[in-house]
C-alpha cells in the first residue's frame, strides 16, 4: 500500500552537508520525497515532537541537539514507505545498524544518529501534520 511517512535529517547531518547523499540513499530505496522543508526546531517543537520520551534520561540531550542547528523535514512516499524507510534508516544505536543504512554510512552518535523515521502509520500522520499542511505536499 502507498504510504507516507516524515523523515528528519538531524543537525549533525546538515552540519556536515549530508542532505544530498541521504536524500539518494533515500530516492535509491524507492522512495519518493513528496514534501521537504529545511527549518530551525523551536525548543517547544521539539521537546512535543518528542513528548513520548520526557521521562527518559537522554531527552534534555536530545532536545538540546535537536535545536543546535537546521534539520531538513521530509515527506516521504512509497509503497510501505513506514517499514521501508526504518529498514533504510538502520538501527537507532548506530553500532547496531546495518552495512549500507544511513545510520551506519553516518550517524556521529546515538544521539548524533543523522535521521529520524516514523515508527507507525498513526505516528507518520501526527507527526507529518506537525510539520506540513496537505498543500505542501506534492505527490
Ligand atoms: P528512533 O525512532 O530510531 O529515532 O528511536 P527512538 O524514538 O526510540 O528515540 C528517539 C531518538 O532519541 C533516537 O533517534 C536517538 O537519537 C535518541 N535515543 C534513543 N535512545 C537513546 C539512548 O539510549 N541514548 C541516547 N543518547 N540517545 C537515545
Amino acid at each position: 500500500m502507498t504510504e507516507r511517512t516524515l523523515s528528519i535529517i538531524k543537525p549533525d547531518a546538515t552540519r556536515r552537508n549530508l542532505t544530498g547523499k541521504i536524500n539518494a540513499v533515500i530516492e535509491e530505496a524507492g522512495l519518493r520525497i513528496v514534501g521537504q522543508r529545511r527549518i530551525r526546531m523551536s525548543r517547544a517543537q521539539a521537546e512535543a515532537f518528542y513528548g513520548i520520551h520526557k521521562e527518559k534520561p537522554f531527552f534534555g540531550e536530545l532536545v538540546e541537539f535537536m535545536t543546535s542547528g537546521p534539520v531538513v523535514v521530509q515527506v516521504l512516499e512509497g509503497e510501505g514507505a513506514v517499514s521501508r524507510y526504518r529498514e533504510v534508516m538502520g538501527a537507532t544505536n548506530p553500532a547496531n545498524a546495518a552495512p549500507g543504512t544511513i545510520r551506519q554510512l553516518y550517524a556521529e552518535s546515538f544521539t548524533g544518529n543523522s535521521v529520524h523515521g516514523s515508527d507507525s502509520p498513526e505516528n507518520a500522520r501526527d507527526e507529518i501534520s506537525q510539520f506540513f499542511t496537505e498543500a505542501d505536499i506534492v505527490g
